[in-house]
């Protein structure tokens, strides 16, 4: 579709954003559903947050994405927030209704939407989670909101520890009926007895992150059951040295590109109220 007088902005925020895989897929999907809008990546920092939300209200978009180091920033600017951007403090989509800005953050919804579509439910079950950054906090927030049943969080001693200590009272405050706990990472054997009765695993530190793929969280292979399902938010390498190890012990495993395109995939609807042509930006954008 040409651009034309009528044609609807969005955008992504933050910095640096030249590697962002989002304009592609966003334009490729309004293409193919014939829609008049446009997705472009705008380079903001920080210090230039509050200029460019007011220019999402002058130019009337109907909506952007947020990425580091914005989404924090963003909430103050926000009329409304969505629990989990509530709970987190931070936002990956903004949606401007008339001037009305409501904040969303879609990570911890694509997680859960990615093992949905593998076959998983959260609903009820136990998971460990290691990391206490972004992702992970998204991921605890959402798997709390959507009916975890427990949900151990594993984190080093650093500085990201006391975010997690934060991330605790907030779901025991907000989520009442979600038992959770936190432990130091480096607690292996503490680590190894929580795994042991927990239905999913979920790293969502750097660790397998290229150019560490290497390295896992897990040196005791042992604790790889065939019931257990092992996650990675981690996407590049596509599978990390944890997930091949546990695939090689007959676990279901569940990398993160797909946490990558639901996360998407949540905000396109957000947007537009339509469904993401999921097949086709799948087989484009997201070929494992
Ligand atoms: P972050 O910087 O916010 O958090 C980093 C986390 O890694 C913290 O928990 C920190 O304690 C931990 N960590 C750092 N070094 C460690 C080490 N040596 N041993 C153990 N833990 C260590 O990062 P983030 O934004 O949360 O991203 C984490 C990973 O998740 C990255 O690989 C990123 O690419 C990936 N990610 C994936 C998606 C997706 O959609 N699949 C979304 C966001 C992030």
């Amino acid at each position: 579709m040409e651009v034309s007088g009528r044609t609807g902005l969005l955008g992504l925020i933050g910095t640096p954003v030249g590697h962002s895989g989002s304009p592609a897929m966003y334009n490729y999907s309004f293409e193919l559903l014939d829609m008049d809008y446009k997705y472009l990546a705008f380079d903001i920092k920080l210090d230039e947050v509050a200029n460019a939300i007011s220019a999402i209200k002058t130019f009337k978009m109907k909506g952007a994405n947020v990425t580091m180091p914005c989404k924090g920033a963003v909430c103050e600017y926000m009329d409304e927030l969505s629990p989990a951007a509530r709970i987190i403090g931070a936002c990956n989509t903004i949606v401007n209704e008339n001037g009305k800005l409501t904040g969303h953050i879609t990570d911890g919804q694509g997680y859960v939407r990615n093992l949905k579509e593998n076959g998983v439910d959260v609903k009820g079950k136990k998971l460990t989670i290691m990391g206490a950054g972004g992702a992970a906090t998204a991921i605890q927030v959402q798997c709390a909101l959507d009916g975890a049943r427990e949900i151990s969080i594993f984190n080093k001693k650093d500085d990201f520890f006391q975010r997690a200590e934060k991330t605790v009272e907030d779901i025991k405050k907000e989520v009442p009926n979600c038992i959770v706990n936190l432990y130091d990472l480096d607690d292996t054997e503490k680590l190894y007895s929580e795994i042991s009765d927990s239905d999913i695993l979920t790293n969502a530190t750097i660790v397998g992150m290229k150019p560490y793929e290497n390295d896992t969280n897990i040196l005791d292979t042992n604790v790889f059951r065939k019931d257990l399902v092992v996650t990675d938010v981690v996407y590049n390498p596509i599978k990390t040295t944890m997930i091949l190890e546990a695939e090689k012990a007959g676990c279901k495993v569940i990398g993160g590109k797909g946490m990558l395109l639901y996360q998407g995939v949540e905000a396109f609807k957000l947007f537009t109220g339509k469904d993401m042509p999921v097949k086709e930006v799948k087989a484009k954008y997201f070929a494992e």
